[in-house]
Formats: structure tokens, C-alpha cells, sequence
């Protein structure tokens, strides 16, 4: 199980996507096992398309 604190959640209204670091983003070509630190500048959540910043982490 990935940690709380390596569980990243989008913080825009109605969207709440969950990077999970153990399934990475299929979507975005991101592969399994890539922390939320690793993640492309320009890595986009895959619902709402907000940027890396608007996510927090869980823990
Ligand atoms: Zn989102």
C-alpha cells in the first residue's frame, strides 16, 4: 500500500483524483512506481486537467 503522504489529491471543486504512486497515470504515460515528486512540470491531472500544484498530498 502506498503511504498517505505519497498519495496526492487534486484540490479543485468536483474532481478529487488520487495520484497513486503505485499505478502511476496510464493517461498521462506516467509509469508505475513514479512519485508525485517525479512527475513531469507539465504533468496534468487526467480529469480535470489542473496542473501539478493544485494537488496535496493525503498525509
Ligand atoms: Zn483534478
Amino acid at each position: 500500500m502506498a503511504k498517505p503522504e505519497n498519495l496526492y489529491q487534486c484540490q479543485t471543486s468536483n474532481c478529487g483524483y488520487l495520484y497513486n504512486p503505485e499505478k502511476g497515470d496510464k493517461k498521462g504515460k506516467i509509469k508505475k512506481g513514479t512519485i508525485f515528486e517525479k512527475l513531469p512540470k507539465e504533468w496534468k491531472c487526467p480529469v480535470c486537467g489542473a496542473g501539478k500544484k493544485m494537488l496535496k498530498p493525503l498525509g
